[in-house]
C-alpha cells in the first residue's frame, strides 16, 4: 500500500522552507576510522543548546546500540563530545560502558545525557523510584552528575506538567545530580513541545525528527517557538528506521538523513545510534560535509512516496484495532528488530508494554485485521513477526 504521509511534492515545499542559509561549512576533515583513533581528528560545526549555553558539535553519539567501547573511543577522538544513553539501555551495561570509558577523561571534555522512565499515573513510590534510578545511573557512569537528565519517552501532556514530576526534577538539579532538565518523546505530538515550553523548567527536548514526518510543519513551528523561549532541541530517529524499504533489506543513506535534519538550525545536535566503525564513518563524513546535495535531496524526496518502517503515530489504528493494542509501540519494536537489526532493544520495548498474551495478540480477528494504517503497514503481520522475540533468551539476541 502506498504511504499516505509526506509526499514528494510536500517534501520539496517543506524542505525549501528550511532555507539554504542553514548550510554549514566544516572546519576540518575527519580521517577514515578503521581502528580506534588516538587524537581528535575533527572539529565539527557547533550549535548552542538553548539556554543551557552548551556548545555542541552538530554530530553527537546516541550510544543506545553500541557495546564496543572502541567505537565510543573513536567517536570521542574524532571530535564528538556529547554522548546520549539511558538507564534502561542494555539493562544498564550501556551506562557502565560509558562510565568505564570516561572515568579517566577530563570532565570538561565531554557531556553526558541519560534518561529515566517512570510509570504514569504516578505511583506513591514515584519520587523514591526515580531518585534511586538516577542514583544508580550516576553510579554506573562513575560520575557525580550528568549534564542532561531526560524523563524518558513521554507520551502525554500531563506527564510533562505534573507538579510532582517537576518538583522532583528541580530537586535533582538543586542536589547537583543534573545540570539541565529535559524530556524525550517519540510521540510526534507538537502539543508536547508546547507543553514543555510552557512548563518553563525544561531546558532540552529530545524528539524524533526526520524528513518523513507527516506533521513536519507543526513540529518545526513548535521547535521554533521553543528555541525563542530558550529551549534546546536534540534530534533522534533522523534515519526513520535505518532502512529505506518496508522489508528492511536496504540500508538508508544515513548521510542524506543527517544532512536533511541539520538544515534546520533550530536542531542543535543529532544523536545517530551508530554502533560500529562503518556506521561511525558514515556519520563523520556527513558531519564534515553537512550541506545536503541536490542528489541527496532528490533521493529523500523519492523515499517520501515509499512505505518504510517509520510509524507516524497518527493514532488511527488505536480506534480501529479490535483489541486496542498499543500498535505504535509494537511498530517501533518492529522497526528496532527489522530496521536497526537490534533485537535486544526490540525485546526491551515489547517487555515494557506488559502485553497480556503476547504470543497471540490478534487471536480475536482470525486473520481479518480492521486496521487501515496510514503508513501502509500490514500491522497484524508485523505484530506476528516481532512478538516471537519475547520468547528468545537474551543471550541469543544481538
Ligand atoms: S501504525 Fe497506527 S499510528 Fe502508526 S502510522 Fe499506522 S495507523 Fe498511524
Ligand atoms: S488483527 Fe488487526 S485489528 Fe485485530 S487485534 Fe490485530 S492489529 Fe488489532
Amino acid at each position: 500500500m502506498k504511504n499516505k504521509g509526506v509526499n514528494r511534492r510536500d517534501f520539496f515545499r517543506l524542505s525549501a522552507a528550511a532555507g539554504a542559509g542553514a548550510m554549514i561549512a566544516p572546519t576540518a576533515a575527519a580521517s577514515a576510522l578503521s581502528a580506534p583513533a588516538v587524537s581528535r581528528t575533527s572539529e565539527f560545526p557547533t550549535r548552542t543548546l538553548g539556554r543551557t549555553g552548551m556548545k555542541l558539535p552538530i554530530l553527537s553519539m546516541g550510544v543506545m546500540r553500541a557495546d564496543n567501547p572502541n567505537v565510543v573511543r573513536a567517536a570521542y577522538n574524532s571530535g564528538i563530545t556529547h554522548f546520549d544513553t539511558a538507564h534502561g539501555y542494555q539493562n544498564g551495561r550501556n551506562e557502565e560502558m560509558l562510565g568505564n570509558f570516561f572515568k579517566d577523561k577530563p570532565r570538561d571534555s565531554f557531556t553526558i545525557a541519560t534518561k529515566g522512565k517512570f510509570q504514569y499515573p504516578l505511583k506513591d513510590s514515584f519520587e523514591k523510584e526515580l531518585t534511586d534510578l538516577l542514583d544508580l545511573s550516576l553510579k554506573r557512569l562513575q560520575m557525580d552528575h550528568v549534564e542532561i537528565f531526560f524523563t524518558h519517552a513521554l507520551e502525554r501532556v500531563d506527564e510533562i506538567t505534573n507538579e510532582r514530576v517537576i518538583s522532583l526534577l528541580k530537586k535533582f538539579r538543586a542536589d547537583g545530580k543534573i545540570k539541565y532538565i529535559g524530556f524525550s518523546t517519540h510521540a510526534l505530538k507538537p502539543e508536547l513541545i508546547h507543553a514543555g515550553i510552557d512548563a518553563g523548567i525544561y531546558d532540552v527536548i529530545l524528539l524524533s525528527y526526520n524528513f518523513k514526518l507527516n506533521n513536519l510543519r507543526e513540529t518545526e513551528e513548535a521547535i521554533e517557538r521553543g528555541v525563542k523561549a530558550g529551549v534546546g532541541f536534540i534530534a533522534m530517529k533522523t534515519m526513520t528506521g535505518a532502512v529505506e524499504d518496508a522489508e528492511g533489506r536496504k540500508k538508508i543513506n544515513a548521510q542524506a538523513c543527517l544532512k536533511w535534519a541539520w538544515k534546520n538550525e533550530n536542531i542543535a545536535t543529532i544523536i545517530p545510534g551508530f554502533s560500529n566503525f562503518d556506521e561511525l564513518d558514515e556519520c563523520l563524513a556527513a558531519g564534515n560535509s553537512p550541506a545536503l546535495s541536490a542528489g541527496e535531496k532528490e533521493y529523500l524526496a523519492m523515499l517520501c512516496d515509499k512505505e518504510m518502517l517509520f510509524c507516524q503515530r497518527c493514532g488511527k489504528c488505536g480506534e480501529e484495532c479490535a483489541e486496542h493494542l498499543p500498535i505504535p509501540e509494537l511498530m517501533r519494536a518492529y522497526m528496532y528488530a527489522y530496521g536497526y537489526k537490534y533485537a535486544n532493544l526490540s525485546k526491551e520495548t515489547l517487555q515494557e508494554l506488559n502485553l497480556p498474551d503476547a504470543n497471540n495478540l490478534c487471536r480475536s480477528c482470525k486473520g481479518n485485521c480492521r486496521v487501515k494504517c496510514t503508513s501502509g503497514f500490514d500491522v497484524a503481520a508485523k505484530i506476528a513477526a516481532v512478538t516471537p522475540i519475547l520468547r528468545v533468551p537474551d543471550v541469543l539476541l544481538t
